[in-house]
């Protein structure tokens, strides 16, 4: 007699972004990494393939023009080989692919098939920068391992939970219908395991806790979730609204549109270009890191200073009002580069909201840690905590947790 082949444990997550390919490969018997990469630069002069093996082995580069998606797929196939974990390996037990936009038909990760490839296509007008990269990045993965489960795990689906009277516009609603127009949010593979790991710190299970959570990166987003579910995001029908981010304005009169065509004769393309890279904190002050923006701020700078401002001002709304759309809040989370990192920023969000529950501890605050963590004082009625976002894993998860028990899919 033969002994049992072992099921399958590993996962490979794909996020393929319009010239760029990132990915990690993990193992699900125990979360653990076994290599990760990125290759940028995709189709332009000057593509590069950074790997990473995580279980011996140095880090490799390849440089040279990388022509398109597939061959960006090939390149990382091979090197994935070269550690011996290439993925004809019995062990890979599935893809999981980042999806931009499910719209409202997908609300759980998904194996892919045709079908399902053919109504993430039908979603393009509503993602155009996103979702036709992640359809090649799919395609050529199913070409290079067609026997394989391919699943999409998709950046709205933790959000498809929002009641009707936050996911509508208040704009004629045959209008909207006719074209799709509401607000589906983004980042929800954050969102979700943010929010999770939250309880999770608090010793609670999710089903207990309302959480306000804040993915500050840069791109950034805020969202209120309530006993696990969503129920509020700041993102709409596309990844514009909301928050002030790195190179995006966030919620602006939508008449500012009309106006710059009317009055300095922009195109939709120009007003689009500087609404989602000439806007936000670059708008504001020329720089999007936040690292640069508080060493200016200390030399005096009144522009970066206007800009750190604006963007706390915002971010402070959003933690009112969704303290308002949960009623009863246990705890405000921090995540993703400036969240998890930017001290100054989780300090003056929080400040001068005692009222609400809310405060910070300056010790706890300035610890740097990769730990979820909490920092608001004892006294303090509502948690604020700083949870690392891990989106790879949460995807993994989600992936492998379908291949695994089928039953799952809804
Ligand atoms: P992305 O949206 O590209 O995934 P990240 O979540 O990696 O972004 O966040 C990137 C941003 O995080 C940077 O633009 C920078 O503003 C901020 N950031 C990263 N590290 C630090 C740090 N040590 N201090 C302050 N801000 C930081």
């Amino acid at each position: 007699m033969t002994a049992p082949t072992p099921s399958p444990t590993r996962v490979l997550v794909l996020n393929s972004g319009s010239s760029s390919v990132k990915y990690q490969l993990l193992d699900m018997a125990d979360g653990s990494r076994l290599a990760v990469g990125l290759v940028e630069r995709i189709g332009e002069e000057g593509s590069r393939l950074v790997h990473t093996p995580l279980r011996g082995g140095e880090k490799r580069v390849r440089s040279g023009t990388v022509a398109d998606h597939a061959a960006a797929l090939k390149a990382v196939a091979e090197e994935l080989a070269a550690d011996g974990l290439g993925l004809d390996s019995p062990e890979l037990a599935a893809i999981g692919h980042r999806v931009v936009h499910g719209g409202l038909r997908f609300t759980a990760p998904t194996v892919i098939d045709e079908e399902v490839l053919a109504e993430i296509e039908r979603l393009v007008p509503v993602a155009p920068l996103h979702n036709p990269a992640n359809i090649v990045g799919i395609r050529t993965a199913m070409t290079l391992r067609p026997d394989l489960p391919q699943v999409a795990v998709f950046d709205t689906a933790f959000h498809t939970t929002m009641p009707e009277a936050a996911a509508r516009y208040a704009i004629d609603v045959d209008t909207a219908d006719a074209y799709r127009i509401r607000r589906y949010g983004f980042h929800g593979t954050s969102h979700a395991y943010v929010s999770r790991e939250t309880a999770r710190l608090l010793g609670k299970a999710p089903e207990e806790v309302n959480v306000i959570v804040l993915h500050l990166g840069n791109g950034a987003s805020a969202s209120a979730v309530a006993g696990g579910r969503c129920v509020d995001t700041s993102m709409g029908l596309t990844p514009l609204e909301g928050l002030v981010m790195g190179t995006r304005s966030g919620d602006v009169d939508p008449a500012v549109t009309f106006h710059l065509m009317r009055v300095a004769g922009m195109t939709a393309d120009e007003i689009d270009t500087l609404l989602n890279k000439r806007s936000g904190l670059v708008g504001l002050c020329g720089d999007n890191d936040m690292r640069e923006i508080r060493r200016r701020i200390d030399e005096g700078d009144q522009r970066a200073a206007l800009a750190f401002d604006v963007y706390v001002h915002r971010l402070k709304k959003y933690i009112g009002a969704y303290y308002a759309v949960l009623g009863r809040v246990d705890a405000v989370a921090f995540t993703a580069g400036v969240g998890e990192n930017a001290a100054p920023v989780r300090e003056a969000a929080i400040a001068g909201l005692e009222e609400l529950g809310l405060a910070v501890d300056a010790d706890l605050n300035a610890v740097r840690s990769d730990e979820a963590r909490i920092i608001s004082p004892e006294y303090a009625r509502v948690a604020v905590a700083v949870v690392p976002t891990d989106e790879e894993l949460e995807i993994a998860r989600q992936t492998f947790a379908l291949v695994h028990d089928p039953a799952q899919e809804k």
